[in-house]
């Protein structure tokens, strides 16, 4: 069968058919109607954060990690130091991007299954007056824990320290209002919860430290000032444009709009969450992370104590079924991750359900329950 597996992964993810016909067409880079779309999507993203006052939206080509690594070279001054907030794989990675910019950068650790400490993150900004700038990551995709972004906000205002969001996997499906959050920059991406296609992603940079960020980066390609400034003047994109992914963004975002805007794509969400949450309880599988914590965008479970589990069959037999699961990321102990996210419902994720339990059957195991 040539029809589309789903994909419960955290992006690339399952798109309408609408938002994959907006791709079958050619756009030049320096035509009007495209630059007019650009001007649009920029605009419909402040709208999403209720940005217009305080940030700008500056896109850029690549995937995800292209802009997380763009916005600490934009931001954050040569000689500045970043404190990372670590509860995770993706934390890690923005890390190693900020130390291999040659920015001085510190790590906060936390335990992967609980959120990151504001109180704790306060008492580390007090002992070191040198910290500039602190990255957190909103959603860790990792492990799918849903990190405090207010309250680490509110101490880093406090303590007049720059605060760089990747927010990922989280915007458009969880509330981001920057009327009442304060953070320097913001990082998203076209093919997670907007559910367009990957290639783009996006920063949102506060006005009030816009001017400063020129001439910090130290890499042409990554330098949003550059780009702000660039499309400011011209319209345009300063090099060439992902023109496909560019209109189909927009077209998501209608999409989006229509539905009712990030309130109603975290209902759907929830609901995709809270059906494969029961679901998969009945066959036994146990999630990590207490709910408590849990952003209903991915999940974690515990592999199968069973012996005669392995991920690969796992895998091989969901697949045959129609759907794409998504791999643990712990390093500690077996799991494996499905997504919530994308253009599903809850009558999606029951099927997943019941292909994972025609799964379990296949392989002789009667109960997915862990250790
Ligand atoms: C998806 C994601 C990214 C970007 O990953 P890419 O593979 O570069 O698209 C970054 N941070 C988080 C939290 C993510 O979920």
């Amino acid at each position: 069968m040539d029809r589309d597996k789903i994909l419960l992964t955290p992006g690339p993810l399952t798109t309408t058919l609408r938002t994959k016909l907006a791709m079958l067409r050619d756009w030049g880079s320096w035509d009007a109607d495209f630059n007019a779309v650009t001007a649009s999507l920029r605009s419909s993203l402040l709208s999403v954060i209720h940005g217009h006052d305080s940030h700008v939206v500056v896109p850029l080509q690549g995937s995800g990690t292209f802009s997380v690594e763009a916005a600490v070279a934009t931001l954050v001054p040569r000689d500045g130091h970043v404190l990372v907030l670590d509860n995770g794989a993706y934390c890690k990675r923005a890390a190693r991007l900020t130390t291999l910019m040659g920015r001085r950068c510190t790590v906060l650790g936390f335990d992967e299954a609980a959120q990151v400490d504001p109180a704790t993150l306060e008492q580390q900004l007090k002992g070191d007056a040198s910290i500039t700038h602190v990255v957190m990551i909103h959603c860790e995709t990792g492990a799918g824990v849903l990190n405090p972004l207010q309250a680490v906000s509110d101490v880093c205002a406090a303590n007049g320290k720059g605060l760089i969001v990747d927010a990922m996997s989280s915007f458009g499906a969880i509330e981001i209002d920057a009327r009442k959050t304060r953070f320097d920059a913001l990082v998203a991406a076209s093919g997670k919860c907007l559910e367009g296609v990957p290639g783009m992603g996006f920063v949102f940079i506060r006005k009030a430290v816009l001017d400063d960020c020129a001439g910090r980066s130290q890499s042409l390609a990554m330098d949003l000032h550059d780009q702000y400034v660039y499309m400011e003047k011209t319209t345009q994109w300063r090099f060439t444009p992902p023109t496909h992914v560019v209109v189909a963004l927009a077209e998501a975002i209608a999409q989006f709009e229509a539905e009712g805007g990030q309130p109603a794509r975290l209902a759907r969400y929830t609901s995709n969450y809270q059906t494969l949450i029961s679901g998969m309880a009945k066959l036994g599988f146990k999630p990590f992370l207490d709910p408590a914590i849990q952003a209903p965008i991915i999940v974690t479970f515990h592999a199968p104590v069973d012996p005669k589990y392995s991920f690969k069959t796992f895998y091989a037999s969901a697949r045959s079924r129609g759907f794409i699961l998504y791999p643990g990321k712990l390093t500690q102990i077996e799991t494996f991750r499905v997504g919530c996210i994308g253009a599903i419902g809850p009558d999606e994720m029951e099927q997943a359900v019941h292909a994972m339990a025609l799964t379990l059957q296949d392989m002789g195991i009667a109960s997915a329950a862990p250790a």
